[in-house]
């Protein structure tokens, strides 16, 4: 919406610093660590970070988080790329923490040689036991002794791999009585002799994020480090870690995470949800990523829109998966194209059209955009219609077919229902009707008025193809925060698929990522994966109306 919105406390900040000579020029980053795909709450920190970029004249860095060498994979990294891409950014500069790790080891030994780093030969649990709790001090054990030349000793054999996974650590001499637990002698290295998907077997220590993150923002000289809120506690540890090493002053800011109703948005659930087979992968298209939102046909443009009118919150909210759909309903309402679809067949004969004849009707692409013109649709005695356009004993309100009813065939004719025949077991197989000459649309004469208009499709020139409807991929509003696990609360009937549906032959030419209203029906999109010459396959990205809200007023 383009509306005017007041500047968000991170602008205000900005604004502040560029206005008193703080910063010159503005430098953001957005830093993802390689361990998944991005969803939609990564969209809002991209939009945040990029956005911020463009709007105060300044860059904006890609940065690779990848200090941790199990988890990580060159697969996530060319999807990340491609998914800040497709959202419409261009970086800067392609930086990766791994590229800063010879760096952040000289940052280390110069902490040691100071006596403000020392290594530690104890258990994890007992690091654990002796931190204390919130309430209670820590205490430092006889490690913290050890002279910085000690350290400094011990510290290179670590790099060398002298020692196994788990025997060492090195951590800060912060101060273990500081009410921040994390404060508290923080560990900075670890020993892991893991491969690295970028820097091979050269390491076997690895940074941890508090001495990855903030170092790094520091080399790249990013101005505004912008995060989320988890990370307020570590920001004491941000600003040390910048005082001591003396290197450039970068600033941490903190606003809420995206929570986003109906899904869950970590990548740690969404790995399982792929792993364990609940979804088809990471782009399926009821996933909240990305990938999975542009195989199902949301637009690049609605996700920004969405992102941009949310705005930049202190506090963590839930936001209604409504209104994402709202903005891409919006921006399909004006780029989709028209077209008609038939998704639950019976056949419609015109009894008093003749056999073998056709003619062709025009049909407005996009009543949003003229300039888009018209296609021509053919016309005959033998239509395929929409199953639920029919009732036996309609009641008064119902304006589509029931016997002797009038409707009207959209840009066609006035029809009027004769007949309708069933099978044995009382299905619908057909139905009968007989149509107006003088009704045709654009210049009918006819003086009958139809209330209805339904959507059909000339039997013979139809193509057939498969259609999957989607619906929220969970049955409760927040699965993270319900009792046990969040995979009992999945929605058993969130993928409903059509093997047969009758559409515009025109419909054969569609590519993924190009939008299409299927008239009353929604809107759709050819999906990027299943779709084969022959097997042409849609996905609904979206109904016409919000159907649920509808839901929800009924109660
Ligand atoms: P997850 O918990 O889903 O694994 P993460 O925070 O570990 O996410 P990162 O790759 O570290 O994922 O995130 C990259 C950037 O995106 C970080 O700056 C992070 O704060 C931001 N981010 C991640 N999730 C959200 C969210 N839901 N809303 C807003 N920003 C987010
Ligand atoms: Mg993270």
């Amino acid at each position: 919406m383009s509306e005017e919105r007041s500047l968000n406390f991170i602008e205000d900040i900005i604004e502040r610093d560029l206005k008193e000579g703080r910063v010159k020029s503005i430098l953001t980053r957005f830093p993802p660590e390689p361990n998944g795909y991005l969803h939609i709450g990564h969209a809002k920190s991209i939009c945040l970070n990029f956005g911020l970029g463009i709007k105060y004249g300044g860059k904006t860095n890609l940065r690779f988080d990848d200090t941790n060498p199990v988890t990580e994979e060159t697969e996530y990294v060319e999807s990340i790329k491609a998914d800040v891409r497709w959202l419409g950014f261009e970086w800067a500069n392609e930086f990766y923490a791994s590229d800063y790790f010879e760096q952040l080891y000289g940052y280390a030994e110069k902490l040691i040689e100071r006596g403000l780093a020392y290594v530690d030969d104890s258990t994890s649990e007992e690091i654990a036991e002796q931190k204390g709790t919130p309430t209670q001090p820590g205490r430092r054990n006889n490690y913290a002794e050890r002279t910085p030349e000690e350290n400094l000793q011990l510290f290179r054999e670590m790099r060398a791999g002298t020692y196994p996974d788990g025997s060492k650590v090195l951590r800060i001499k912060g101060d273990m009585s500081s009410p921040n637990m994390l404060m508290r002698d923080p560990i900075i290295y670890r020993i892991k002799h893991a491969h690295h998907h970028r820097t091979g077997d050269a390491w076997c220590i690895y940074p941890m994020y508090d001495f990855a993150h903030g170092q790094s923002d520091s080399i790249e000289g990013i101005t505004h480090s912008i995060c989320t809120l988890e990370f307020v506690p570590h920001r004491e540890l941000y600003d040390w870690l910048i005082e001591k090493l003396e290197i450039f002053p970068s600033r941490q800011y903190e606003f809420a995470r995206l929570n986003m109703t109906y899904t869950v948005m970590s990548k740690r659930k969404l790995l399982q949800l792929v792993n364990e087979g609940n979804v088809e992968s990471w782009d399926d298209p009821r996933m909240p990523t990305i990938s999975g939102m542009r195989r199902r046909g949301y637009t690049a443009k609605s996700i920004r829109d969405f992102c941009d009118r949310i705005g930049v919150a202190k506090r963590e909210n839930l936001i209604d998966l409504g209104l994402l759909e709202f903005f891409v309903r919006e921006d399909l309402n004006k780029t989709a194209l028209r077209r008609m679809a038939v998704l639950d067949p019976v056949k419609l004969i015109i009894t008093n059209y003749e056999e073998n004849k056709y003619e062709l009707l025009p049909s407005e692409n996009n009543p949003e955009m003229p300039e888009k013109g018209e296609r021509m649709l053919h016309f005959g005695r033998e239509l395929w219609i929409e199953r639920e356009d029919f009732m036996e004993e309609a009641s008064k309100k119902w304006f589509r077919l029931a016997p002797g009813s009038v409707v009207r065939l959209k840009s066609a004719y006035i029809v009027r229902c004769t007949g309708f025949e069933k099978d044995e077991s009382g299905k619908l197989t057909t139905v009968m009707a007989e149509y107006i000459p003088e009704s045709k649309s654009g210049s009918d004469t006819s003086g009958i008025h139809a209330k209805g208009t339904i959507h059909w499709i000339s039997a013979p020139h139809a193509v057939t193809a498969e259609v999957r409807l989607y619906d929220r991929l969970f049955r409760v509003e927040d699965p993270s925060s319900e009792e046990g696990d969040f995979k009992s609360y999945i929605n058993p009937d969130s993928l409903q698929i059509i093997s047969k549906a009758y559409m515009e032959p025109d419909l054969l030419s569609a590519v993924p990522g190009v939008p299409y209203q299927f008239l009353r029906k929604g809107y759709f999109v050819l999906d990027s994966v299943h779709s084969k010459e022959n097997h042409l396959v849609f996905n609904r990205t979206v109904t016409l109306k919000d159907t649920w809200a509808k839901e929800a007023k009924k109660g």
